[in-house]
């Protein structure tokens, strides 16, 4: 800690007296009973019982001290119960003051049985201006539409700017890497917007590492160290069992399980990063590892994002990871949700994350967590710290290695509503070799495109670049009738239309939200809508992403080692999350005859995935 660049924001409670709320009533009270000349001013009650007294400021002025004015004032009778009636009526008129003032708690008056109904509860909570703005309902896709532009995007052209950082626990040898990324992520968004990066280590950094990444930004740039209590191993871990499982988890071919570092790594971004005191000021944070690509531009601020539409957690790539780095997970989930029941989201949804064919058990999907943008506060709140204390206190960041992706999926899952979550389709991004590219961007150029022969082709993408960021159905998820059934070669030309009026003037943008185009459109390339049609499609803002488009399904099992035995889900990851037609299966398609032939089973999607 502690460097030329290093600035710790300040603590928000540390410039502010705090007044315990309480205090009011007695300091009210206490202004009256010890007597001085000097009286609040807006008590008339005080004013017309207080003529001896006001004869004794003009003493006071004389300076004369007011002393023997009380003591006579105190001899006579009537005038010490005015004094109290005085003191009582106050007390009461404060009191009543601060019940007009304070919120109605509906909840207290209730029965018993009433106030434990979670339902009944979440619809008799008092309306706050807080709760207010936390019911309110917004439209993220409109929030796009309205905020997606390369204009206006300096600090403070914004209404809300969140407390918000770029985040990254790297090495010093990372240096080339974390520069790599810092230049990619500063090009195609942060030089717009100046976040602060905020980077944190085991050991302190050095001054290569500050002078050349602050060089890399012009934003702020902070260097933290982290705890040592946060890096460690705990003292209820049995060194034995723990070396064994270095040992065991090498040997079997678990990725890097073999590292003591990464076991500590995996504790710190599972349950530790969002308590460090750097970022206590912070509400939002953007997680950036080294050696990682952004391919696109991002013309909207992500973070702003989050905040105006009461998200909590945004990815990009859903995918499965080798199952026996945390076999015991989901058994101790499981008996964290039982003895904790009280904690989980009411509107908790675990469906997608569980097996049906598998005996309900984890499926073992996840976020893969190296990109993920997210609310601070959601992290500190009660659901997923007592989460991690849990799996904490039962070892498996030791002897086995529960992953922060998995972690972080499955605390998702249990203490947010599941349509709080946002999948950033739009977000051009690859880590190792799980590479996320939108299909808006195919890498034809505007000229290739208006050529007409491969207009077909990119129109038929340009269905899929709907999807992500499509409107979602009752049930929260998205879903998008893009290419679910046959459209007629009219409809598609007038949805190329729409898709062409939409995007004047966002060329990046237009692939990623026009739904209202695009699932025409990419319905009617299926049916062979005219060719022309099309290609004014392909023609709008192409070729902005520097990558070529994957589809939905791309990562699903990258990372799973052949070896890994483990039940692979009936569906991708990805579409389990999205749910709905992206599920819906070719008439007569079977996953096992697909298997059969050598297939991967999961060939048989009615929307492609692009
Ligand atoms: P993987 O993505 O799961 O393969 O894991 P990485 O090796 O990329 O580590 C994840 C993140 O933690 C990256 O940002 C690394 O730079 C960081 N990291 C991993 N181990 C250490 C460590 O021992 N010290 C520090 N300071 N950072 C680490
Ligand atoms: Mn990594």
């Amino acid at each position: 800690m502690g460097s030329s660049h290093h600035s710790t924001p300040p603590h928000p409670l540390s410039d502010h007296v705090d007044l315990p709320s309480s205090s009011s009533t007695p300091s009210v009270v206490a202004a009256y009973a010890v007597p001085t000349p000097s009286f609040t001013p807006n008590s008339a009650a005080n004013t017309r019982s207080s003529a001896p007294v006001r004869k004794s400021s003009g003493q006071r002025q004389g300076g004369a001290s007011p002393g023997p004015v009380y003591s006579r004032l105190r001899l006579r009778g009537p005038g010490i119960w005015r004094r109290w009636i005085l003191i009582i009526s106050i007390s009461i008129l404060t009191f009543h003051l601060y019940r007009s003032l304070a919120p109605q708690d509906l909840l207290s008056t209730l029965p018993a049985e009433w106030r434990n109904d979670k339902t009944l509860s979440s619809i008799l909570q008092p309306v706050t201006p807080e709760s207010r703005s936390k019911r309110k309902k917004h439209d993220p896709m409109q929030w796009l539409k309205d905020h997606s532009s390369f204009d206006s995007q300096l600090p403070n052209s914004y209404t809300t700017r969140p407390r918000a950082a770029l985040i990254s626990l790297v090495r010093n040898e990372e240096l080339d890497g974390i520069l790599q990324s810092i230049r990619h992520l500063e090009y195609q968004w942060n030089r717009r917007y100046r976040y602060p990066w905020i980077f944190f280590n085991e050991k302190p950094f050095s001054d290569e590492f500050k002078a050349a990444t602050s060089n890399a930004t012009d934003a702020r740039t902070e260097y933290h160290v982290v705890p040592r209590e946060h890096w460690s191993t705990p003292t209820w871990i049995d060194q034995t069992r723990y070396m064994d499982a270095l040992d065991y988890l090498g040997t079997i071919g678990v990725g890097k399980g073999h590292m003591l570092s990464y076991h500590s790594m995996i504790r710190w971004q599972s349950g530790f990063f969002y308590h460090h005191p750097a970022l206590s000021s912070y509400t939002y944070y953007w997680r950036v590892e080294p050696d990682v690509h952004f391919f696109c531009p991002i013309p909207y601020d992500p973070f702003s994002f989050l905040a105006e539409n009461d998200l909590v957690y945004g990815f990009n790539m859903a995918i499965l990871d080798d199952a026996r780095s945390f076999t015991s997970l989901w058994s101790v989930t499981r008996d964290f949700i039982a003895a904790n029941s009280e904690l989980v989201h009411p509107d908790a949804d675990l469906d997608w994350l569980l097996d049906a064919r598998n005996g309900g058990e984890y499926n073992n999907c996840q976020f893969f967590s190296n990109f993920e943008i997210g609310s601070l506060d959601f992290w500190r709140s009660a659901g997923p710290s007592a989460y991690f204390d849990h799996l904490d206190k039962n070892g498996g960041f030791f002897y086995e290695r529960f992953g922060d992706a998995p972690v972080h999926t499955l605390a998702l899952a249990m203490f947010a509503r599941k349509d709080q979550v946002w999948f950033f389709r739009d977000v051009g991004y690859q880590h190792d070799i799980a590479r996320h590219c939108p299909p808006a961007s195919a890498s034809v150029t505007l000229q290739g495109a208006g050529a007409g022969t491969g207009g077909g082709e990119q129109a038929r993408e340009e269905a899929g670049g709907g999807f992500g960021l499509g409107p979602r159905g009752a049930n929260g998820q998205y879903h998008s009738e893009a290419g679910a059934g046959a459209v007629r070669a009219a409809e598609a030309a007038e949805a190329a239309r729409r898709v062409r009026h939409e995007t004047t003037g966002r060329p990046w943008w237009n692939k990623a939200w026009t739904k209202a185009g695009t699932q025409g459109a990419g319905a009617g390339a299926r049916a062979g809508a005219s060719a022309g049609a099309q290609s004014e499609v392909a023609a709008v803002g192409v070729g902005v992403c520097a990558c070529e488009p994957t589809s939905l399904d791309e990562n699903f099992y990258k990372l799973v080692p052949m070896e890994s035995p483990q039940v692979k889900p009936g569906d991708t990851c990805i579409r389990l999350w999205l749910g709905g037609e992206w599920l819906s299966k070719k008439d007569g398609w079977k996953q096992d005859v697909e298997r059969a032939f050598g297939g991967d089973g999961y060939g048989g999607y009615v929307l492609d995935g692009m």
